[in-house]
């Protein structure tokens, strides 16, 4: 009987429990995330490793376990400032925490804040996609010229009706031929009407992240890379425009 009671205690605890995720920081402040003004919520862990990765803290520790609770509040103290901005969960990878993520979109909404998400693009899950108003999808193919994982993430998105943005982050020698250029276009035009520079934004391969590395004790897989420059993402938007 005790122990029925107990059960029972356990399972209320547990069903009242606020659901926790792990995150490695949040920034408040940012412009580039997404639409206006944005708090960025950087959930820890990833699926991959990009050599450029820029934030490679998340990715090789644990992060820190949060409450849904406590990081709404947190994140509601910033609601005035919004406007057409909201919450941007990145990362990391978001999709990793499936039910942390929902949750936190699910409070953020209730709060009458809106959220995008910003993701790698590997995990088409048709749930997650749905969650927010839009997605910003990162295509990694400067190692690579595997797109299949965005094909099924992209034909979701469709299926679901949602906005997507797509970035690249532009990397010298790496996805600035116009091979892996007409290889991304051909890819976005599939899926996206319109031009496929309409939804394409290149990001720059930067080094500042370089310091972080060294913290971490980890080389930088492309120390050796020169940076991209405006020139490099002038160049790759007018082939882009001229395909
Ligand atoms: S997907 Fe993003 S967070 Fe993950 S390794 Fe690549 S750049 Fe880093």
């Amino acid at each position: 009987m005790e122990e029925e009671k107990d059960k029972r205690a356990t399972a209320a605890q547990v069903t009242a429990a606020a659901p926790v995720g792990y995150i490695d920081s949040v920034y408040c402040g940012s412009g580039v995330d997404g639409n206006g003004l944005r708090c960025v919520v950087f959930f820890a862990g990833c699926n991959l490793r990009c050599p450029f990765c820029h934030n490679p803290e998340t990715l090789f520790k644990q992060g820190t376990m949060t409450d849904i609770n406590s990081l709404v509040s947190r994140l509601e103290r910033y609601k005035g400032y919004f406007r057409r901005g909201g919450v941007t969960l990145s990362g990391g990878e978001p999709f990793l925490q499936k039910s942390f993520a929902l949750a936190l979109v699910s409070a953020l909404h209730a709060k009458g804040i809106r959220c995008c998400f910003e993701t790698n693009g590997h995990i088409a899950d048709a749930e997650l996609i749905g969650a927010a108003e839009y997605l910003i999808v990162d295509v990694k193919n400067q190692e690579s010229d595997d797109l299949a994982p965005y094909e099924k993430f992209f034909a979701e998105c469709v299926r679901q009706d949602k906005e997507v943005r797509v970035t690249n982050v532009l990397v010298p020698g790496k996805n600035d031929g116009e091979e892996k250029l007409r290889a991304l276009a051909a890819l976005v035009k599939k899926y996206f009407p319109g031009e496929p520079s309409e939804h394409i934004k290149f990001l720059p391969f930067r080094k500042l992240c370089e310091e972080k590395y060294a913290e971490l004790s980890i080389p930088f897989p492309y120390a050796g890379i020169r940076e991209c420059e405006r020139d490099d993402i002038e160049k790759a938007n007018k082939i882009l425009q001229n395909l």
